[in-house]
């Protein structure tokens, strides 16, 4: 049986669920990399350029521990998810940007893009089950069923306020369910939240130290949308309007203490975004703090950070109950 390859990182923390049920009911056997581990990382950043984000960094490494086990990589292009907004430029050249590491092992390289009547994501489907020998009618079933399950998946994140590894593993994860603790809204990219080798273990510390972490995905998509729209401009990028429109839904109805940004060092998108979420924080009066990680970024400061910030919390929440 053929093994499709999919590397864990960046759009995994979004779509795994979906592609891994479509290639199953395509009967394709699915492999993926482990988590992000320091020889990972390490391995990806010696493959590229210097002026790329940590997590195409650790993608590159994901693709080089993967592309032994598996009989294909699957790495999408991901150009845009919606009429009228685009992904990162760094999805968009993908597949690119791995060929360029010569792993030995052919690329399965979907096209989704919504612009201007471009290929959908059921296109993309299609086209990527007919190069892995295929037949359109078949994959098109394939991905009716893949898509209700991944709907499925996210919804149960949404309403359970599960985590993504958590979820894929079908563990219930909720973290500590004591109201009375502060409640941080650990805001970044899906990559960045839920990948612990990259976020140097923030949501762990932050439920060690009392915390309850919210995560930005468990916004609904209603919901973000309508927080977006209070930026002055339409943002071209869409994953970018989710995590404004995610802070500004949280932050308005009162459903955090304080806001964690994680973002990447050398990430256009995020410092853009960042500004803007850190006025709306500010005008609410919410407590925001970014954490800007690359690949020097060490535990311990990180951690320091976070005591700081989460004693400032208590603080604050101590003496509005006085
Ligand atoms: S949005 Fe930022 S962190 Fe994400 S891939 Fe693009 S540059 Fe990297």
């Amino acid at each position: 049986m053929m093994v499709v390859g999919i590397p864990r990182g960046l759009l995994f923390y979004e779509y795994y669920p979906l592609w891994r049920a479509f290639f199953q009911a395509l009967g394709i056997a699915v492999e993926t990399s482990g988590p992000t581990s320091r020889a990972v990382l390490d391995a990806g950043v010696s493959r590229a350029v210097d002026e790329a984000c940590l997590p195409v960094k650790a993608y590159l490494g994901h693709c080089l521990e993967l592309a032994e086990r598996c009989d294909a990589l699957f790495v999408p292009r991901v150009v845009s998810v919606e009429r009228g907004a685009y992904t990162c430029p760094k999805l968009l050249g993908l597949p690119e940007i791995v060929g360029s590491l010569r792993t030995g092992r052919p690329l399965v390289t979907p096209v989704v893009d919504y612009t201007r009547g471009g290929s959908r994501a059921v296109d993309a489907a299609i086209a990527c089950a007919r190069r892995l020998g295929c037949g359109s009618v078949r994959a098109a079933w394939a991905y009716v069923r893949a898509r209700l399950e991944y709907r499925t998946f996210t919804e149960s994140l949404q309403v359970a306020g599960g985590w993504f590894e958590g979820a894929v593993a079908g563990r219930a994860e909720t973290g500590t369910a004591d109201r009375a603790r502060p409640r941080v809204l650990v805001l970044g990219h899906v990559y960045m939240v839920n990948d612990r080798g990259i976020n140097l273990g923030i949501r762990e510390h932050l439920l060690r130290l009392g915390v309850r972490p919210v995560a930005p995905q468990w916004v609904a998509r209603r919901n973000w949308t309508s927080g977006a729209r209070a930026l002055p401009k339409k943002l071209f990028w869409t994953y970018e309007k989710q995590l404004f429109g995610a802070a500004k839904h949280v932050v308005d109805r009162g459903e955090c203490d304080g806001v964690i940004q994680i973002t990447s060092f050398g990430c256009g998108p995020d410092s853009l975004v960042s500004e803007f979420v850190r006025r709306e924080a500010e005008r609410s009066r919410v407590p925001y703090m970014a954490l800007t990680v690359d690949e020097h970024a060490g535990e311990a400061g990180a951690v320091t950070r976070l005591e700081a910030f989460v004693d400032m919390l208590a603080r604050r929440l101590g003496d509005r109950e006085t």
